[in-house]
């Protein structure tokens, strides 16, 4: 099978350090291993994302030496797929309709009986509290969430496990239930959220391998999950350590002083970057 990977940057501000050294792990293996490396723009947000970024975003990665095969695809043309896919799940009864704000989200997690509320992969675990509303017709004028417990029960296997590097991870229903909740897979007026466009997207891409940051190893059983429940091959999972400051704390996009536009400007090589993520400079 023909290795494929892909970067899917948001356009939401500039390319840090952190992106190029995820975007430069991922395109030299796919080139090292004859395969093919995709650009994807994760821009389902729209309130969020803009062109110029975009733009900024491309340049960048040619300044790197990457260069990515076919057509950039934006997530945001994309609605189609992922809508098809939302209506599959809603058909087997595992979305439901949530008009919590975070505010009630906040509340609602920490009221005494509930103990001290505690963080998944979208921030806090959602209580709740929208669950047991009866079923209506399908409406995307609220979130839809995944009853997670309702989609655990569906899938043959015991647990969620994903490999990596041949190392398996995985999770238990109730880890699962406990640790990540049922999260949003389409926002409020929208037919997506990351979580259901990144899995279909990799799908139909025919993506071999994911790489990208281990901050996003707890999204991993979410796509697994979401996986199994629409029948889609499981990818191999690469999840990288992640660039930190001098101070330990992960690089944000706001960290411009970390921009590879910045660095671009103040005259360093593509080889100073390579040094400055810890990878062995291209030769
Ligand atoms: N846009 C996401 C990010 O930059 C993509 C992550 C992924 O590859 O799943 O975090
Ligand atoms: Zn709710």
């Amino acid at each position: 099978m023909t290795f494929r990977t892909r970067f899917a940057p948001s356009p939401t501000g500039p390319l840090h350090l952190g992106h190029a050294y995820s975007a430069l792990i991922a395109h030299d293996l796919a080139r090292s291993k004859n395969g093919k490396f995709f650009l994807r723009l994760d821009d389902i947000d729209q309130t969020r994302s803009r062109a110029h970024w975009a733009d900024q975003i491309t340049s960048d990665l040619s300044w790197l030496g990457i260069t990515w095969d076919g057509p950039i695809w934006s997530q945001n043309t994309r609605s189609k797929a992922y809508s098809k896919a939302l209506h599959r799940l809603w058909d087997m009864g595992l979305l439901y309709p949530c008009t919590c704000s975070r505010a009630d989200i906040k509340v609602a997690a920490s009221a005494p009986q509930e103990g001290a509320a505690i963080s998944g992969p979208d921030g806090i675990i959602y209580p709740g509290t929208c669950r047991g509303v009866p079923k209506i017709e399908f409406q995307t004028n609220a979130a839809l969430r995944l009853n997670i417990k309702k989609a655990l029960q569906q899938i043959e296997t015991e647990d969620i496990k994903f490999f990596e590097n041949d190392v398996p991870y995985h999770q238990s229903d109730t880890q699962m239930i406990a640790t990540i909740g049922d999260v949003v897979l389409a926002r409020k007026n929208m037919d997506t959220s990351y979580h259901l466009s990144i899995v279909v997207d990799d799908a139909e891409q025919g993506i071999t391998d994911v790489i990208r940051g281990e901050d996003l190893r707890e999204a991993t059983y979410i796509h697994v999950l979401l996986q199994k429940l629409l029948g889609l091959r499981t990818p191999n999972y690469i999840h990288h350590r992640l660039i930190r400051d001098e101070n330990a704390k992960r690089l944000a996009k706001r960290d411009d002083a970390r921009a590879i536009s910045k660095f671009r400007e103040d005259g360093l090589t593509i080889q100073d970057i390579y040094a400055l993520v810890g990878l062995e400079p291209r030769t």
